[in-house]
């Protein structure tokens, strides 16, 4: 089943194109790894995806809705329906880690109070943080900071995890925890995942399939399963 259908796709900024006329499908359940050197328009596609540019050309549908065209309540529902981490300022330095997680609860939901709380304690502790809600995240490793950041990502329970170079700044031990963290979930929540990385340890352990873009031609290179790709 396709969660995420990209058609006719070409991103610029200005005149500049970046990506020029592509398309893919990321299906349900699915780990989805975009590569690609730096520069070739990894973050820009993954911007488009989650609504924050529009297409110059084409589009991407979301659960059939088409996210760069969708406003008001239906954007509203379909941003809900995808959880974000970024790779840069991933969580709120002044704010604990319980804090953190509750901003999408606050910005998406009318929840009371307490079954905020609850859903904060419930999600650090899914990803392997319980007891921590009340620490700042200055005080927590890097691998945990990341675990933080998932755990907000999937506040409001998103079918769809978007994650911008999640081993960024981790060692390779810390990293593939953070591998079998999103397997681990995949496992036991069905979600589908599109992460962007260069890590390609990460790529060999947790992609059920890659796109790599190439910034000369600016089209998809290669597509399929990273351990039967070849060159
Ligand atoms: P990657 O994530 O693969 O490193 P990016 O998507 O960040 O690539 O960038 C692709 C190209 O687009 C780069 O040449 C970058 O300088 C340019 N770029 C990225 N964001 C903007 C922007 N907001 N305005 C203009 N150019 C941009
Ligand atoms: P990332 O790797 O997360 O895309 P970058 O360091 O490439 O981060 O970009 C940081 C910010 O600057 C992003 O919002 C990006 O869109 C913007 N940016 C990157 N390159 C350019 C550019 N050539 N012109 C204008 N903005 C840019």
């Amino acid at each position: 089943e396709t969660i995420i259908r990209v058609e006719n796709f070409t991103a610029a900024y200005g005149n500049t194109v970046i990506i020029d006329d592509i398309d893919f499908t990321v299906q349900r359940g699915e780990i989805f790894v975009i590569l690609g050197g730096s520069g070739c328009g990894k973050s820009t596609l993954l911007k488009h995806m989650i609504g924050l540019y529009k297409p110059a050309t084409g589009h991407i549908y979301i659960e059939d809705q088409d996210i760069s065209t969708a406003s008001g309540r239906t954007r509203q529902k379909l941003l809900s329906r995808i959880g974000v981490m970024y790779q840069s300022g991933a969580l709120f330095g002044s704010m604990t880690l319980l804090q953190n997680v509750r901003l999408p609860l606050e910005e998406f939901t009318n929840l009371p109070d307490e079954a905020m709380d609850l859903i904060c304690r419930m999600k650090l502790s899914l990803v392997g943080l319980a007891g921590t809600e009340g620490r700042m995240p200055s005080e927590l490793s890097g691998g945990m900071q990341k675990r933080a950041a998932i755990a907000r990502a999937m506040a409001l329970d998103p079918p769809i995890l978007f994650l911008d170079e999640p081993s960024a700044g981790l060692d390779p031990v810390t990293s593939a925890e953070i591998d079998r963290l999103i397997l681990d979930l995949r496992a036991s929540l069905g979600m589908t995942f599109v992460i962007v990385t260069h890590e390609l340890a990460s790529i060999y352990t947790v992609a059920d399939r890659i796109i790599m873009l190439d910034k000369t031609t600016k089209k998809i290179l290669a597509e399929g399963d990273p351990r039967t790709l070849r060159d």
